[in-house]
């Protein structure tokens, strides 16, 4: 329904703007909000780059201001930015501070909500639930900062959360968006498609995730897209990293660093297979089918080349195991 959903980007906007007014020009926004923001080393322009804000601590301020304002109660249920409760429905962010999700053309469409503390029970970031308006499989965070460097530098940089776009940003590299913790889902590839053919994807650097969320690759290959991937030390996240190192060494950790996909994942398996045949072999159609998604032929036959060597295994036992997953066009 048109009318619904142009009810919901309007009282999007209008939450965007209070939470942004809260963090900037309240008491308890600017002791607790800003603060944590200055802390994290977000500067002034920053905050407002990304229309950063915070909600206050209380049951239903922001609720209640929109109310006031004229807003449905119908559109702040349906966007979930109010939860529905028979006597008092409350603020779902209360008391944290937050990052608007951003169409492409810059329509808020959601929001990611972290609380302030390291309590460990409580969930770190809380985003706005699925509705009419927001598509979590569909959106990248960042993409209308970024859209414009991303075309011009023919080049994305994906990374897994809100404060690495916003870091990176801040160190000069504009060209960034996050995928906030999902896995990558073809509708985010082809938006990112649209402005680049090639994607960097950088890794959190806690090893735990990194054979998962290489596994999501497969899916950039299949849209003919150009990859390449790049891990931090150890602990840390390109947020943390990019925030102790100066502009000219981030450009260059990450040019030093930034290896071909296929290359990376090949190595990256032979390491797990150390010297166990069956694991091995496991691996080598695991490789296999990676390349077998890249559309292109040509390319095709020079990842079987590089990973023949990388690999130590012939080329041509890749080339039959390839030809089973291919049908046509081998
Ligand atoms: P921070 O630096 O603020 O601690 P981060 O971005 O480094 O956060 P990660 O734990 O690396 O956080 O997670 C990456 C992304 O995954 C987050 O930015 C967020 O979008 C999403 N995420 C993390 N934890 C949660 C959670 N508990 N619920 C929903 N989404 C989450
Ligand atoms: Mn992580
Ligand atoms: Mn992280
Ligand atoms: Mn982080």
């Amino acid at each position: 329904n048109m009318d619904a959903r142009e009810s919901m980007y309007l009282v999007s906007e209008f939450a965007k703007d209070y939470f942004h007014n809260t963090l900037l020009n309240t008491e308890e926004g600017k002791a607790i909000g800003l603060s944590y923001f200055k802390e994290r080393g977000f500067t002034a322009e920053t905050i407002k780059k990304f229309s950063l804000g915070y909600s206050p601590e209380t049951w239903d301020a922001f609720t209640k201001e929109a109310l006031g304002k004229g807003y449905k109660l119908e559109f702040l249920e349906s966007t979930g930015l109010t939860i529905p409760r028979e006597d008092r429905p409350f603020d779902r962010f209360k008391g944290r501070v937050m990052f608007p999700i951003q169409s492409m053309s810059g329509r808020v469409l959601g929001f990611g909500g972290r609380i302030l503390t390291n309590d460990k029970k409580a969930a770190k970031y809380l985003n706005s639930p699925e509705s009419e308006i927001y598509h979590k499989s569909k959106v990248l965070y960042g993409i209308f900062q970024a859209k414009q460097s991303i075309a011009k530098l023919n080049n994305c940089f994906l990374v897994e959360g809100y404060t690495d776009v916003i870091q990176f940003n801040q160190a000069g590299i504009e060209n960034v968006v996050a995928s906030s913790g999902t896995a990558l889902t073809p509708d985010q590839i082809r938006l990112i498609n649209r402005l680049t053919k090639n994607i960097t994807v950088l890794f959190d650097g806690d090893a735990a995730g990194l054979r998962a969320s290489v596994r999501g690759i497969d899916l950039i290959l299949e849209e003919g897209m150009n990859v390449k991937v790049c891990t931090f030390p150890d602990g840390e996240d390109p947020d943390s990293f990019a925030k102790k190192t100066s502009h000219d060494d981030l450009v260059a950790y990450l040019e030093n660093n930034a290896k071909d996909f296929i290359q990376f994942k090949a190595s990256l398996l032979m390491d797990e297979a150390k010297n166990d045949p069956i694991k091995k072999a496991d691996l080598i159609r695991d490789m296999v089918q990676s390349i077998s998604k890249i559309p292109d032929r040509i390319q095709r036959e020079v990842y079987i080349q590089e990973c023949s060597r990388i690999m130590d295994i012939s080329e041509q036992v890749l080339i039959s195991t390839l030809a089973q997953l291919i049908q046509k066009d081998v």
